[in-house]
């Protein structure tokens, strides 16, 4: 845990006592600042006064006690409309911040050189998270990762120039942390998300902007116009950036040759990192977070060798694009947190061919319809889950169709196609372009079901591990 002191002696406000507001709260009791604390729900306030946090009804509290206020970042701030708990502070002139602005000032006060990479973007955030504390790991130093991925960032060990420190960030956190300025700053991708609670397209890349626009070394991907703007924005304002492409060459930055990333140099320099045979890392976008990763460590001193050796040894996260094993040729995948077109286009974009495609479930607007141009690569479509009928509807007279109904019935149907196919690599694919919760208590058990299942298949060959 990183004990919070920039609070000693004084008194903190917090709402939301989901898993980071718990941390958040044991973080500022043991720097010694008291902690008045409040959730919505029964059982979150029952837990945390069993955890000795002092709880009281912030809608009747005087406010004028108060130093600080930390909001959980699933609160809203500003959209559809500030929480009743942010206009009470407000009104009260309370500052209002996060958990990640605790851990920056703590940050400042203890270890300000301590490093810390922050990563952002709409889509790729937990991959190149993952893959840049694992980077550091297999270059044999300390990686300490959290934030929006997982552990709350205050449950970590304290910052220190001995350790790295590999966090995500949502927009929502970003904006609850007005002095995050990270040695590595990296801003992925801006597209149209969460727009509900961050109003306007302008408003939400304009929080994203904020993340890089504070980092030593701002790394932004430059596919989208937004985060291309926010890259020569902060070029002109004389910010070391580096940029990442990978629909086109760069004179200096990351580019994608095929299945290679290069990195060229001011200089003319170039340095070439292969992807080919990292199956975790398939796919144009995985590139791009690769290439933002490799980045970061590099703005850390990480060598080049080290870099290229821990790419190899990434074993990717779980049901994004997961490889569970192979039978011979056929390689099954897990891509159980597709839960829309985009997220399974990337995965269909993947593989040439040969795709034995699970797919459905409760289905979002538009359905499948967006991933017409790559039907041609799919030898068969197993369609699961209440989608079925419009999947089928959608496919008909392009793509054949099993109707299984079932994850039981899918992957034993796919897997036995799989076998028959005399392609290089028939790949059964789960990518289901839909949520779970016809089937499924959420994704992750979905994904879980699709593994169990291909791992029971006789004769496989697993690859990695939960
Ligand atoms: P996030 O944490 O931002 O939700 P993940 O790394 O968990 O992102 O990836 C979720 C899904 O988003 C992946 O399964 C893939 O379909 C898609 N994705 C991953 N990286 C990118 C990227 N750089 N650009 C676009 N889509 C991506």
């Amino acid at each position: 845990m990183t004990p919070v002191t920039s609070f000693t002696g004084r008194t903190v406000a917090l709402f939301g006592l989901g898993g980071s507001g718990l941390v958040t709260a044991r973080a500022l009791l043991a720097g010694g600042a008291a902690v008045v604390a409040f959730d919505d729900k029964e059982t979150s306030r029952d837990a945390a006064t069993a955890a000795g946090i002092a709880v009281e009804d912030l809608r009747t509290s005087d406010w004028s006690r108060f130093d600080a206020f930390v909001l959980a970042p699933g609160v809203p701030l500003t959209h559809p409309q500030p929480h009743w708990s942010v206009e009470l502070a407000r009104a009260a002139g309370v500052e209002i911040i996060g958990d990640i602005e605790l851990f920056c000032r703590e940050r400042a006060a203890v270890a300000a050189a301590a490093p810390l990479i922050a990563i952002t973007g709409t889509n790729g955030k937990s991959t190149t998270t993952a893959l840049s504390a694992h980077l550091v790991a297999a270059a044999g130093r300390d990686a300490q990762m959290g934030g929006n991925i997982g552990t709350a960032i205050l449950a970590l060990a304290p910052p220190s120039e001995a350790r790295v420190h590999v966090v995500e960030c949502s927009s929502f956190q970003i904006d609850l942390a007005p002095s995050l300025a990270p040695t590595a700053g990296i801003l992925l991708n801006v597209t149209p998300d969460h727009l509900d609670r961050h109003g306007t397209m302008e408003n939400y890349a304009g929080i994203k902007e904020r993340l890089v626009a504070g980092a030593s070394t701002a790394i932004v991907g430059v596919d989208d116009d937004w985060c291309r703007a926010i890259a020569d924005r902060l070029a002109a304002a004389g910010r070391r950036v580096v940029r990442i492409s990978v629909e086109r060459r760069l004179e200096e930055g990351f580019w994608l040759d095929g299945t290679c990333l290069v990195r060229a140099a001011a200089d003319g320099t170039t340095t070439r990192f292969e992807l080919a045979c990292i199956g975790s890392l398939r796919g144009a976008h995985n590139a791009q977070n690769a290439a933002a990763a490799i980045a970061a460590v590099g703005a850390l001193g990480v060598s080049d060798d080290a870099i290229r050796a821990g790419l190899a040894s990434f074993p990717g996260l779980a049901h994004r694009m997961e490889q569970v094993g192979r039978i011979g040729r056929a390689l099954f995948v897990n891509d159980s947190k597709a839960t829309n077109a985009d997220a399974t286009e990337k995965a269909l974009a993947s593989f040439p061919g040969a795709i034995h495609w699970i797919v459905g479930g409760t289905q979002k607007e538009g359905g499948i319809a967006p991933l017409a141009p790559y039907f041609d690569r799919i030898a068969r479509a197993y369609l699961v889950g209440k989608s079925s009928d419009d999947f089928a509807r959608t496919l008909e007279g392009k793509v054949d169709v099993v109707r299984s109904g079932t994850l039981d019935e899918a992957v034993p149907q796919a897997a036995a196609d799989a076998a028959a196919s005399d392609a290089p690599e028939p790949v059964v694919l789960l990518s289901p372009a839909c949520a779970s919760y016809d089937q499924f208590p959420n994704f992750e058990v979905r994904g879980a079901r699709f593994r169990d299942l291909v791992r029971a298949l006789p004769g496989l060959a697993p690859i990695g591990k939960d």
